[in-house]
Order: structure tokens, then C-alpha cells, then sequence
């Protein structure tokens, strides 16, 4: 299937074929016509599937063949959870309408930076704007822009959006559009939230699952490592040397974590820069910048800042700290291996935390071996002490805190039972608990073994 074949224009071919696009993905190929044909869409999309220019490319065919009315409306209003991705996706609309004979107005607008030059810009309307809920919400609050003539609705990671608690914000955006218009709604999962959602937004959607495809699928080595925990930086130092690895992309839990591991890599002459959600919005984009442009070569990062980023050939993730959920961990290791390019995902395990690794694993029917480092093998024998949530989400796998036991200790001088948390206590006592679970496995696998980790046999993400 050609890019042609799809109904696109010739300006819009040419800027595919301007990005060296040689063929359709499989996201592309069923949902470009079914757009262009007008009618509602429900897709199921992972990120790295190629969605945005899927919805992207005939939402700009379908604005270039009609007037814009003027005023302070807008056409197309695509809602999207963060500010990385509010960007992405302008950035990406505007590449594909570079060569349209009369230029569309693309306008990008997220919370975190002043209003005032949003409001300015949608004077005068838009063709397409690109938002996030809670912005969206303060311009409208402020008279900048009307809805009431928006022909086109997307959705982009719409599990995203509700995960991130926007569902009254869209109750009220979608009350002021127009009951008759177009409504696109993208996806990587669906959850009945996501699905309510679509229910009540879409008409007669056309529903695309897209299997996707073997040459297309995203190339991802996922490994896991067992080390200790206060030994994960020299670890994560020896695999960056080892590997030679110029562009890491490292998850971890916390705010603090994230400029604690910058500055420990910092020290040790690599170039870190850190990204969580308190950062300006100025200083994100500076480091997602200077990531993209190779300037930093260890991006530490926490899952709300991550979502969404679409780093062109980034090799390597490395989970310092587990994600919480199993829909965390797809979305994590989904930045690399990207649009038909091969990545490496790499988890750090412990003692404390390989109960939690296991669930994911079976929620994603995986079976990774158990991987040691030479010079990095675990001596840690503390059990875990949490559950494991039985619907994959919101795990947590850390140690009894100083706070937990003194806890537990109260509850048990108190003749009761300590907590009431799903972290505190664990339903395993620790002094039952297997010494060292999956840790007592043989042997240490060299690192980098082609012949133990071949292509055929990488696991693969559903
Ligand atoms: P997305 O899933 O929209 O975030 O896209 C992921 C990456 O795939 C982006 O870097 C796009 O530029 C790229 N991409 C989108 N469509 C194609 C295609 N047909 N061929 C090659 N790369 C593509």
C-alpha cells in the first residue's frame, strides 16, 4: 500500500514523501480514508504507531478544502494530555502542511506558561488548535476563542487523558461544541472509562483495531537486571560505558529521584539533565531539547513528564525504579523502538520489587530471564513486603518504611493489625518469605550476548 493510494492530496504526498514516510502504517492505511470519508473514528493506536499523522493528514485535506469562517472560531480542536505532546503534535501538523497552497492556522496551547500570548494569538480564530484540557478550558474562561464551530473533534490518548482526571473538563468542553461535527478518538488502550467516553462522543464510529504487523511492530529487547538498589547508578554507569550508549532514557519514581540521579550522573562526567512535572515549562523544553538534540546524553525522568515524548531513534530505556502499573510500563518502554526501529528496555530489579516485575510480566504474558551484571550481583535478601494489586495498577514494591514498621510496631504493642494500605503489611510474612525468590536463579549472563538474547526471541509488546 502506497501513501497514494490512500486519497491523500498531492501537497500532502509530498510532504510524506519530504520526511522520507515510504509507506503507510497499518494505523495510516485504515484510518486516513475512513477520515476522509467524514465519519466518526474509534481507533485503537499504540504510541509510536504513526496515529498522529493518521489523523493528522486528512483532518489537514479535509480544513484545506473549505473557508475558515473568521472570527475567534476554531475547526479543529485535537485534545491531548500534556504539554510534550500539545507540542509534538503542532510540531508534526505543521510538517505535514508545509506544502498546502493556502496555509492552515495551527495553534498549540498548554498550562505552565503565561496565557496572555495564547489569547493574542487566537485572535482572529484558528484552523486547527492543539490543547490540553486545563488550558483550554482558562482561554475559553477568558472569552479568547468559541467552539461553536468546530467540524472536527480528536481524542489522542484518550486513556491518558482520563488517567490524568480530565473527565469533567471535557463534560464542559463538550457541551460547547457543535452536535454535528466529526469526532475522532485515539487510544492505546480501553478501559471502560475509555469506552463510556467513546460511547458518548462518537456517532457510528468506525471502530479500528489495527493488528499491528510483524515488520512494523516495535522492536523492542526488553531485559531485566537484578541489582541492588543503592548500586543501580554505578550500574547504570557501567552498561552507558559498556554499551556505548549515547541517548538513555531513564524512568524513576520520584521528583527528587530524578534530579538526585541526574546530579549523581552529572558528577561522574555524564551529561543528565532531569524532567518531572514541577519543572517551568521553560526548563522541560530545554531538556527535552537539548535530549532531542544529543547535548545531554541521560535523560532522568518521571512517568508524568515522559508520557507522549517521541524521541526519533532513542536505543535505550532503563526502568531505575518500576513503574507502578503495567500500562505504565508498556507507555515507559514505548519510547524506544519507534516507527520501525529497534530499542532496548531495560528494568532494575530487586529483592523488594521482583514480586511487582512478575505481575507485569504476567499481565503482558512475559517471561524475562533474569539477568546479572558481573561485579553487580545482588546480596540483598530483604523480602517484599507489598502486594501486588491482582488488576496490575497502582503497585507499589518498595521496602517497609521507617514509618511503616514503627506502624506496625504501634498496631502490635496495640494487640491489632498495622495499616490498611495495599503497601502495609504484606499478607507474607517476610520470616516466610522465600530468602531470595528469583534471585537464588543461576548464572549471570554476560551482557551484551547476541546468541543469548536473539532477534527472533526478543519478547515482544502486545
Ligand atoms: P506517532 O505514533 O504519531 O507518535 O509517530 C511516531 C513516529 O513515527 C514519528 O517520529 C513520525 O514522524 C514517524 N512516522 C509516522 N508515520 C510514518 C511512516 N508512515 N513511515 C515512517 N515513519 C513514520
Amino acid at each position: 500500500m502506497s501513501f497514494s493510494a490512500l486519497g491523500l492530496s498531492e501537497p500532502l504526498l509530498r510532504a510524506v514523501s519530504a520526511w522520507h514516510y515510504e509507506a503507510p502504517t497499518p494505523i495510516q492505511t485504515s484510518a486516513i480514508p475512513a477520515i476522509l470519508r467524514g465519519g466518526d473514528v474509534w481507533a485503537s493506536a499504540q504510541t509510536g504507531s504513526g496515529k498522529t499523522a493518521a489523523f493528522a493528514l486528512p483532518i489537514l485535506q479535509r480544513l484545506s478544502l473549505e473557508q475558515r469562517p473568521g472570527g475567534r472560531f476554531v475547526r479543529a480542536l485535537i485534545l491531548v494530555p500534556t504539554r510534550e505532546l500539545a507540542a509534538q503534535v503542532g510540531e508534526s501538523i505543521r510538517k505535514y502542511a508545509r506544502y498546502l497552497p493556502s496555509p492552515l492556522k495551527t495553534l498549540v496551547v498548554y498550562g505552565g506558561v503565561s496565557i496572555n500570548p495564547q489569547m493574542m494569538a487566537l485572535g482572529g480564530g484558528a484552523d486547527i488548535l492543539v490543547a490540553t484540557p486545563g488550558r483550554l478550558l482558562d482561554l475559553l474562561d477568558h472569552n479568547a476563542l468559541s467552539l461553536s464551530a468546530v467540524s472536527i473533534l480528536v481524542l489522542d490518548e484518550a486513556d491518558r487523558l482520563l488517567d490524568l482526571g480530565f473527565n469533567d473538563e471535557f463534560a464542559r468542553i463538550v457541551a460547547l461544541l457543535p452536535a454535528r461535527r466529526q469526532s475522532l478518538l485515539f487510544s492505546a488502550t480501553f478501559p471502560p472509562g475509555v469506552q463510556s467516553l467513546a460511547t458518548a462522543l462518537l456517532r457510528d464510529p468506525v471502530r479500528l483495531d489495527v493488528p499491528t504487523e510483524p515488520d512494523t511492530k516495535p522492536e523492542i529487547l526488553q531485559r531485566a537486571i537484578e541489582v541492588d538498589p543503592p548500586r543501580r547508578t554505578q550500574l547504570l554507569l557501567h552498561l552507558i560505558a559498556e554499551n556505548a550508549w549515547l541517548s538513555v532514557l531513564v524512568f524513576v519514581a520520584t521528583k527528587y529521584s530524578t534530579e538526585h540521579v541526574a546530579e549523581k550522573l552529572r558528577r561522574s562526567g555524564i551529561e543528565s539533565a532531569a524532567l518531572h512535572g514541577e519543572l517551568s515549562q521553560g526548563a522541560r523544553t530545554q531538556a527535552l531539547a537539548d535530549f532531542k538534540a544529543g547535548a545531554v546524553r541521560v535523560l532522568v525522568a518521571t512517568d508524568l513528564a515522559a508520557r507522549g515524548i517521541d524521541i526519533v531513534r532513542l536505543p535505550v530505556v532503563v526502568n531505575y525504579d518500576l513503574p507502578r502499573s503495567a500500562v505504565d510500563y508498556t507507555h515507559r518502554i514505548g519510547r524506544t523502538g519507534r516507527a520501525g526501529e529497534t530499542g532496548v528496555a531495560i528494568s532494575f530489579i530487586s529483592s523488594g520489587t521482583h514480586a511487582h516485575f512478575a505481575q507485569m510480566e504476567r499481565l503482558h504474558a512475559l517471561d524475562l530471564p533474569r539477568e546479572q551484571i558481573e561485579g553487580f550481583e545482588p546480596v540483598e535478601t530483604e523480602a517484599p513486603v507489598s502486594l501486588v494489586a491482582p488488576d496490575g495498577g497502582g503497585i507499589k514494591g518498595h521496602r517497609k518504611s521507617k514509618k511503616d514498621k514503627l506502624r506496625e510496631a504501634a498496631a502490635l504493642a496495640a494487640g491489632g493489625a498495622a495499616g490498611g494500605s495495599a503497601a502495609t503489611p504484606s499478607s507474607t510474612p517476610p520470616s516466610s518469605a522465600p530468602p531470595h525468590g528469583r534471585f537464588s536463579n543461576p548464572p549471570s549472563q554476560p551482557l551484551i550476548d547476541k546468541t543469548y538474547s536473539p532477534r527472533s526471541a526478543w519478547p515482544r509488546l502486545r
